[in-house]
């Protein structure tokens, strides 16, 4: 990807763990190097197809100056995080803030903290019976809709499906989205059950009747299990109801594991079932 890169912007702020920092205030310079494709842009000579990188540095000296922090860390977090809000063609920012003037009593030349910081992409299944299924799927996209960490992409029909896992119960509507968000995988799950919750979810059968499941399939090429996350979701591939609306939106996706694209496990899953 193409960068637009930020050297040594000098900012005069207030941040630091002691009280004179806070009153007096230093020095923080700022290095930033933003991923956005500038072949449009570069192209036509045009600046309204690109990111003004003036824009960015008053944006990022009035927010470092707005705020006052501890922790360099926390000036890093919070300034990516408000850039790539505030500026869309950003697709990913390592920021780096440096603070020279730090209170060591030691000889040294700066301290600094560098963090890379952008959009990820994610599939998401979503699949309800009970209630009125539509309402409870089309809220769960306003949901997310309504969060700005997150951009939704691309939405799948909403398909009528059977039960999996054996409970007797009434059969599913079910679809899959597709995001761009800021938050981490941890952070994800914490919201989809946040919207689980909104819709009266409640965890009684496992595998039993819902209001509302929203699950994570994907997360760029993270392959992770802890114990509230596995991702890629570790059923995806044989689950008809999860790929048939998969297939409708990121046919050449791949899992990150098997290398198979969802085209391809759909087809399995559906020669699967006709053996
Ligand atoms: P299921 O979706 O398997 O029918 P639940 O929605 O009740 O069942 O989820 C049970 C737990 O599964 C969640 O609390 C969550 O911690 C865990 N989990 C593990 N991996 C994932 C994932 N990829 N997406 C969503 N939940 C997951
Ligand atoms: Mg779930």
């Amino acid at each position: 990807m193409d960068q637009i890169i930020i050297e040594n912007l000098q900012v005069y702020a207030y941040h630091g763990v002691y009280r004179e920092e806070n009153e007096k205030g230093q020095n923080f310079y700022i290095n930033a190097v933003m991923e956005t494709d500038t072949r449009n842009s570069g192209t036509l000579d045009d600046l309204d197809l690109s990111t003004n990188y003036g824009e960015v540095c008053t944006f990022m000296n009035n927010y470092i100056t707005g705020h006052i922090y501890k922790l360099i860390e926390t000036v890093a977090e919070r300034t990516a995080e408000a850039v790539l809000l505030r500026f869309p063609l950003i697709r990913q920012i390592t920021l780096e803030v440096r603070k020279p003037e730090a209170p060591i009593a030691l000889p040294f030349e700066s301290v600094s903290v560098r963090i890379t910081r952008g959009w990820r992409r994610v599939y998401l299944s979503c699949g309800s019976n009970m209630g009125d299924r539509k309402a409870h799927l089309d809220g769960a996209v306003e949901a997310l809709r309504a969060d700005e960490r997150c951009r939704v992409i691309r939405v799948s029909d909403w398909i009528e499906t059977k039960p999996y896992g054996g409970v007797e119960q009434d059969d599913f509507l079910n679809g899959a989205i597709a995001l761009e968000t800021l938050y981490t995988p941890e952070g994800l799950l914490e919201k989809l059950h946040g919207i689980e919750y909104l819709h009266d979810r409640e965890r009684k059968v496992h595998w039993g009747p819902r209001t509302l499941d929203l699950d994570i399939l994907l997360y760029e090429d993270c392959v992770m299990c802890t114990e509230d996350l596995t991702i890629p979701h570790v059923d995806m591939h044989n689950r008809c109801f999860v790929l048939e609306p998969l297939v409708q939106i990121a046919p050449y996706e791949r899992h990150p594991l098997s290398g198979q694209a969802i085209r391809q496990m759909y087809e399995k899953v559906i020669r699967d079932k006709k053996e």
